[in-house]
C-alpha cells in the first residue's frame, strides 16, 4: 500500500449489524467532503435496493475469479459462499485524493491493516444476539435460510472484534453515530476512546 497522507478506516459488523445505514449517514455530515467510500466487488446476487457502483460493483463468478488471477484485488474473501473483494484498482485512485471508509468483514480488515498498519478498523456490536436476529428479519433482504446462516455467522465475526481499535455498540443509531463521526471526524485515538463496549458483552455474544 503506497504510503499516503490520508487516513483510512475499516468498518466492520456481523450482518444486520447497521454499518451501511451509518456509512451512508456519515456522507451527509459535511465533514465527510474529504470522505469517500471504497466500493467492493462481489460475485453475490443484487438484492432488492442494491445500486450497482454505489452498493457494489456486481461481477460474475468467473469474472472475479479471473481477477484473483490477474493480482486486481488488495483483498478478497469468500463469504456465505460469494466472492466479495477490494480491488487494487479502486483504493489506488480513490485513497490519493480523500480519505477511505471501507465495508469489510473481519478478513478483509486483517488483510488491510497487514497492507496498511495505520488503517484504523472499527467494529461495531450489536447490544445481544436477539436484536442482531431481529434486524436481519427486519430488513426483509434475505431468505431464512440466510438470514441463519448469517446468524450463525455472526458469532464468529464477533470473535474477532478483539484485534480491531474502536468497538461501537449499536444500541441506539444516534448514539453509534455519534461514536463513528468521534473516530471519522475528530481524529479521537483507540486509547481515548470511551467505548460502550464491556467485555463482558462480547463474551457474552460469543458464548
Ligand atoms: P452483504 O452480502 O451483506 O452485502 O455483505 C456480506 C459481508 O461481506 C459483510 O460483512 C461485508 O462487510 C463483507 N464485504 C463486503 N465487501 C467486502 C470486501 O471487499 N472484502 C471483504 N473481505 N469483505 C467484504
Amino acid at each position: 500500500m503506497p504510503e499516503n497522507l490520508h487516513k483510512l478506516f475499516v468498518v466492520s459488523s456481523p450482518s444486520g449489524g447497521g454499518k451501511t445505514s451509518l456509512i451512508a449517514k456519515i456522507f451527509e455530515d459535511p465533514r465527510s467532503s474529504n470522505f469517500q467510500k471504497s466500493i467492493s466487488d462481489t460475485s453475490r446476487k443484487r438484492r432488492m435496493g442494491d445500486i450497482e457502483g454505489k452498493d457494489y460493483y456486481f461481477v460474475s463468478k468467473e469474472d472475479f475469479e479471473l481477477k484473483i488471477q490477474n493480482d486486481q484485488y488488495l483483498e478478497y474473501a469468500r463469504v456465505f459462499e460469494n466472492y466479495y473483494g477490494t480491488s487494487r484498482e479502486e483504493i489506488e485512485t480513490k485513497f490519493q485524493h480523500s480519505n477511505l471508509i471501507l465495508e469489510l468483514d473481519w478478513q478483509g480488515a486483517y488483510a488491510i491493516k497487514k497492507l496498511f498498519d495505520k488503517a484504523q478498523l472499527i467494529f461495531l456490536l450489536p447490544p445481544s444476539l436477539e436484536t442482531l436476529k431481529d434486524r436481519l428479519k427486519k430488513r426483509n433482504l434475505d431468505t431464512s435460510e440466510s438470514i441463519e446462516k448469517r446468524f450463525l455467522e455472526a458469532k464468529k465475526e464477533i470473535k474477532k472484534s478483539r484485534e480491531y481499535d474502536f468497538l461501537i455498540l449499536n444500541d441506539d443509531f444516534n448514539r453509534a453515530l455519534a461514536d463513528l463521526k468521534l473516530i471519522l471526524f475528530e481524529e479521537i485515538t483507540p486509547k481515548n476512546f470511551k467505548s460502550r463496549v464491556r467485555k463482558e458483552l462480547v463474551k457474552r455474544l460469543v458464548e
